[in-house]
């Protein structure tokens, strides 16, 4: 996919410029080490134009993850909704994926590097799996302890997991994984989070071995509104291979629903679920609802 052509404009380290004429240091401490900090944000057209969903939260969690390892941001999160309100308007994108990034400095030891930068960009991209129901293995690959790093943080050189989790699902034909933590209980996906239904309640994996995700936190607080019983707690294989439903959420997933797990089937019709149910709630929100006003600039 190109994530951008000759008229693509980035926020980089200041300035809005042409990403075909920006340059980046190889011999940034993100590129070396993975110590680099992002964001994935989506806006969505609306009857308003451009809105982006949960634009503080995303930020708010930008600054916490750069806090986490030694990084400056340097803008607020109102300045970085700002800027990338104006990003949207000067690619003329409505419908998008935003994503910030921290970049470290140049620097080969192992302190945080002293300086970084923000950059952000946005493109056009449809749901991260696609708009069918997915087919889902249990990975072999289990997610980062959070005694080795700190889960609720989004760092880029954590998705090294998220890769061999994804990349191995994929060469066995299926769509994603479902990753265990190290004590064997259900995590998460290498970049969403789970739910499953079983006898008309709605379970999720508690908070401690995932990130917690924005559009997880939004999909647990539409279930209550609908007066759907939301459980927080650590789910075995055995209960999520049991389950009637379920489904994954993320900004980039949105509220997707999963046919199977390890080629077994989820007994319930799809259009009968919660999943569905709360993935046209969570479309709702986000072309009408919880948009955040348009900056003027
Ligand atoms: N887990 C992981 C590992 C992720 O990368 C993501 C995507 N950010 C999520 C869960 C879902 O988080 P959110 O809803 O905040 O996008």
């Amino acid at each position: 996919m190109d994530y951008y052509d000759q008229d693509t404009i980035i926020f980089l380290n200041g300035a809005f410029v042409k990403a075909t004429e920006a340059s980046g240091n190889l011999y940034s401490q993100t590129l070396h080490y993975g110590n680099g900090v992002f964001e994935g944000i989506r806006s969505y057209e609306t009857a308003d134009g451009a809105r982006i969903l949960k634009a503080s939260e995303h930020f708010e969690r930008l600054i916490f993850s750069a806090g986490v390892m030694g990084l400056e941001v340097g803008f607020s999160v109102e300045e970085m909704i700002e800027i990338s309100y104006r990003l949207l308007e000067k690619n003329n994108l409505k419908d998008a994926y935003i994503r910030p990034l921290v970049v470290a400095d140049p620097m080969m030891g192992l302190g945080p590097a002293p300086h970084a930068f923000l950059v952000m960009m946005a493109w056009k991209w449809g749901r991260l799996l696609g708009d069918k129901l997915v087919k889902l293995s249990v990975s072999s690959w289990r997610r980062p302890h959070p005694k080795s790093c700190v889960v609720e943080a989004k760092v880029s050189g954590h998705y090294v997991n998220s890769i061999l989790a994804s990349t191995e699902a994929r060469k066995k034909g299926y769509d994603d994984a479902v990753m265990l933590d190290t004590e064997g209980f259900v995590a998460e996906c290498s970049g969403a989070n789970i739910f499953m239904e079983k006898d008309h309640i709605l379970y999720t994996p508690a908070l401690g071995n995932i990130l917690p995700g924005i559009t997880r936190l939004t999909v647990m607080n539409l279930a209550r509104e609908m007066q759907i019983p939301v459980v927080e707690k650590q789910i075995t294989l055995d209960e999520l291979k049991s389950a009637d439903s379920m489904f994954i959420t993320g900004t980039a997933a949105e509220v997707t629903g999963v046919a199977s797990l390890d080629g077994h089937t989820f007994p319930m019709e799809w259009d009968f679920t919660f999943g569905y149910s709360l993935a046209r709630k969570y479309r709702l929100l986000a072309l009408h609802a919880d948009a955040q006003p348009t900056t003027v600039i």
